[in-house]
């Protein structure tokens, strides 16, 4: 397997401005240090409760918001020193799907239009004729009827209307997406569908995710290795089926537990999540779980605990470990 993407010390911080001269007074740390890699083919997720920074690293790899500080490297290219023209061309390779189709999807639009408009601005295909023979292919593969090319937005239901989402990413043939809760607007029924087709995809175009989701059974099945966001940070990163069997950090073994058990006869020790996610405009010193931890030690107040990699390629930011 190679690397696709490598993201070091990636940080998105918001400046907090008050006043008639709009002084800086502090900053929101939306994304404040986030090292990962994700390999080629592979779905890596990213989960964490709401607020922990998960949209905005997604949105921070591709660009669509500037990063503070840090690096990104995909495919062997430096994403940060692309200039516009340079981000355009690039953006090919790189997608989104949206947790909202609703509204990521232009009202005004028909389907046909929304599918044409990638390819339009990125010049790959030409005739009339061209355009709306690739719409019809696009529209197939995400399980659509070509058909329905005519229609609107508001004509289809939410699955159908995250499948357009979809086939809108996939318009460019990207190597890489970024799913940001793309099914957690869907009701539940549907939400295996379009897990399944996601996977289709992936398998048949070689695609690789990064899987940004609250919703650990959703990561439990589509994903091969999950990384666990807090406040900002990675705290956990292991392969799928290693981080559900052998949760090391207390955060990830409170999410954990806060999962319906599917055998009811398994105990399992209950971690309950005390307080709320703290204010990242004032994130708590030590590491920034202490608060909350049942765990929490003297150490724990005053001092960061960096994210190291086990023996067993397990990695965890806690100092239990
Ligand atoms: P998640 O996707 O995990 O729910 P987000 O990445 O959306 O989290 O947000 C992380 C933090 O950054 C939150 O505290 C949010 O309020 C803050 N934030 C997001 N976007 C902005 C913005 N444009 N300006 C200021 N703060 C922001
Ligand atoms: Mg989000």
């Amino acid at each position: 397997m190679s690397t696709l993407l490598e993201v070091r010390n990636l940080k998105k911080h918001y400046p907090i401005r008050k006043g008639f001269f709009s002084k800086q007074v502090g900053a929101v740390k939306a994304v404040d240090g986030i090292t990962l890699s994700v390999e080629q083919g592979e779905t890596l997720a990213v989960v964490g409760e709401s607020g922990c920074g998960k949209s905005t690293t997604g949105r921070a790899i591709l660009r669509l918001i500037e990063p503070t500080e840090g690096e990104i490297m995909f495919n062997g290219t430096d994403v940060r020193s692309l200039n516009t023209e340079q981000l355009r061309r690039f953006r090919t390779d790189m997608q989104m799907v949206f947790q909202d189709p609703y509204a990521s999807l232009d009202p005004r639009w028909t389907v046909q239009r929304i599918l044409e408009e990638p390819l339009r601005t990125h010049g790959s295909a030409a005739s009339s004729g061209e355009l709306k023979s690739r719409v019809e292919q696009l529209m197939e593969v995400v399980g659509l009827s070509p058909y329905q090319a005519h229609r609107f937005p508001h004509e289809f239901s939410g699955g159908q209307r995250q499948r357009i989402g979809i086939a809108r990413a996939l318009a460019l043939n990207p190597k890489f997406i970024v799913c940001d809760e793309p099914v957690s607007a869907l009701d539940v029924s549907i939400q295996a569908q379009v897990l399944n087709l996601m996977q289709d995809l992936q398998e048949q175009y070689g695609l690789t995710y990064m899987f940004i989701s609250h919703d650990l059974s959703v990561v439990k099945f589509i994903s091969d290795r999950v990384a666990v966001m807090y406040l900002g940070r990675v705290v956990e990163l292991a392969p799928t089926k290693e981080l559900f069997a052998k949760p090391l950090h207390p955060y990830t073994q409170a999410l954990m537990s806060a999962v319906p058990v599917p055998n009811p006869g398994q105990k399992k020790q209950r971690i309950v999540l005390t307080g709320d996610v703290p204010n990242p405009e004032t994130p708590p010193s030590g590491c920034a779980f202490h608060p909350r931890c049942p765990y929490a030690m003297d150490r724990c107040k005053s001092e960061a605990p960096a994210l190291r990699t086990l023996d067993t390629g397990h990695q965890v930011s806690c100092h239990l470990y």
